[in-house]
């Protein structure tokens, strides 16, 4: 499952006096089984852009092709897309409607013209997936849980259609650390279970150091960076002329070069530069 931009635009209330640039000349390709990240302040054109991958929004100028079809092309079955593309929004908890827990996960298959017993199943392997016991979940109101149990109901509610590509806008925004963390250990699962395809917008560097293995960087509606996630957080000039940082433990390695200690710009993990400053200790690395 392939998602390709060509030079795609997006303008907001295009042709009247409101009319908005929100995305400009985008291209990108996103490969079965990847992780990839998207980071840019607020107003950069995230959100914008990940509605593309699944049709929600269509290019005011460019192409969107998902699998080798034009989303644009009357042919093209949208609805069938926004099934294989999963999209959970930003603050998805605000779209949860139904009285219970297992009613709000079943809500797209059923749509989809699945049998109750198949149903059933599918909303139990996406709780699995979430984190979410059936049996003590599936009959409580979703405004009663926590807001990381929310976020989790939102989610499981898109894994329940199945779909090849998972796209989390902001997915931990406003949780609390324990909530984060829950969400995070729960994707990579998910990518170890079921091998799906996962874009991760965030506004955390720390968080896309622990996910993605591929970063877009946006500014004012633009890819201005985009490489493997240890490229990018080498650059850390960069990444502050456009209003971001660089993950808490890189940003510690990059000051400690400074101070002329020859570790690595390139650690991401806590792990990796605790062995780094072993080694470093050690005299394995002429210092
Ligand atoms: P991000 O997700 O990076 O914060 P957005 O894609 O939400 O960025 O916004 C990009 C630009 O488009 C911003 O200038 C924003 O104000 C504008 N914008 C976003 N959504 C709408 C909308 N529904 N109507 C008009 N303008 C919008
Ligand atoms: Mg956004």
């Amino acid at each position: 499952m392939s998602i390709i931009l060509e030079k795609v635009s997006h303008i907001y209330s295009e042709g009247t006096p409101m009319a908005i640039s929100a995305i400009e000349d985008v291209s990108l390709s996103i490969k079965d089984g990847e992780c990839l990240g998207i980071i840019g302040r607020t107003g950069s054109g995230k959100s914008t852009l990940v509605q593309h991958f699944n049709g929600l929004l269509l290019a005011s100028k460019g192409r969107v092709l998902v699998d080798g079809e034009d989303i644009k092309d009357k042919h093209t079955n949208r609805k069938r897309i926004r099934q294989k593309v999963g999209l959970v929004f930003q603050y998805p908890e605000y779209q949860l409607f139904e009285e219970t827990v297992e009613a709000d996960i079943a809500f797209a298959p059923k749509n989809m013209g699945f049998s109750k017993e198949a149903i059933v199943e599918k909303v139990k392997r996406a709780m699995e997936l979430t984190g979410l016991d059936y049996e003590s979940f599936r009959h409580r109101s979703p405004f009663q849980l926590s807001g990381g149990q929310m976020r989790r109901v939102a989610i499981a509610g898109i894994l329940a259609m199945e779909p090849k590509v998972l796209v989390l806008d902001e997915p931990t925004a406003g949780l609390d650390p324990r909530g984060r963390a829950d969400i995070l250990a729960h994707i990579n699962k998910m990518r170890e279970d079921l091998g799906i395809t996962v874009v991760f917008v965030s506004h955390s560097m720390d968080e896309i150091a622990q996910i993605v293995e591929k970063v877009l960087v946006m500014d004012q509606g633009r890819i201005v960076l985009s490489g493997p996630v240890r490229d990018i957080f080498e650059q850390a000039q960069k990444l502050e002329d456009f209003g971001l940082g660089v993950p808490q433990i890189t940003s510690l390695m990059h000051r400690l070069r400074e101070k002329g200690l020859k570790v690595s710009n390139r650690i991401l993990t806590v792990e990796e530069a605790k062995d780094e400053i072993l080694a470093l200790k050690r005299g394995q690395k002429d210092a």
